[in-house]
């Protein structure tokens, strides 16, 4: 499965010279909503996610995505896997898990994310799900931004990876892109202008 291809040809996987909010430049974007936009690609991608679980044998009880980001993708891979499905979100900043969702002692939770960046968000709300008992068995994602290691990829983990290195992370491709310190950045070099992903209705 080509899931690039699939990101591109969904409109997700933008090129260009983009603004990334830390600031830096990129030739890249990735808008991960857009890659679920038609629930049969949503289903095609946690399909796929869900086969590499399974074979790895991880034992899940419930998928736990936080709001807003890993809904979908949380929700189509517990579909998958045929487990339940739960969230957290932020409340005033604070990640939380509300609306009567309850997680047992010891339950096998597996976070979910659309894509991992760093894994901030997940681990945030990984620290909820184990507060009330939960214990955290993996992360899963569709997309690796390139900051962690995921299982069958020889990329390597940065330093700024938040994700525990004892668990394992299922992504189904990682993209890497290169990028560039505003005042370093070839694309400003070539006389184009940098533009904010979102400030043209994206
Ligand atoms: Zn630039």
């Amino acid at each position: 499965m080509d899931v690039k291809k699939i990101y591109m040809d969904a409109n997700a996987l933008l090129e260009g010279h983009f603004k990334l909010s830390s600031g830096n430049h990129s030739g890249f974007y990735l808008q991960s909503a857009k890659v679920l936009e038609e629930p049969k690609t949503a289903k095609l991608l946690a399909d796929a996610l869900a086969k590499q679980i399974k074979e790895s044998g991880l034992e899940i009880d419930t998928v736990c995505a936080p709001a807003l980001g890993g809904l979908i993708a949380g929700f189509a891979l517990a579909q998958a896997l045929d487990v339940r499905f739960i969230f957290a979100e932020r409340v005033d900043g604070v990640m939380n898990i509300r609306r009567g969702f309850e997680v047992s002692k010891d339950e096998k939770v597996l976070m979910c994310e659309d894509i991992i960046t760093t894994g901030g968000s997940a681990m945030e709300a990984a620290a909820v799900v184990e507060s009330l008992g939960g214990k955290i068995v993996g992360v899963a994602a569709l997309a690796n931004r390139g900051f962690c290691k995921r299982e069958h990829s020889n990329v390597l983990t940065k330093s700024n990876c938040k994700l525990p290195q004892d668990i394992p992370f299922f992504a189904l491709a990682d993209f890497t892109f290169e990028m560039y310190h505003p005042e370093a950045c070839p694309l400003c070099k070539d006389g184009s202008e940098a533009i904010k992903p979102g400030s043209r209705g994206n």
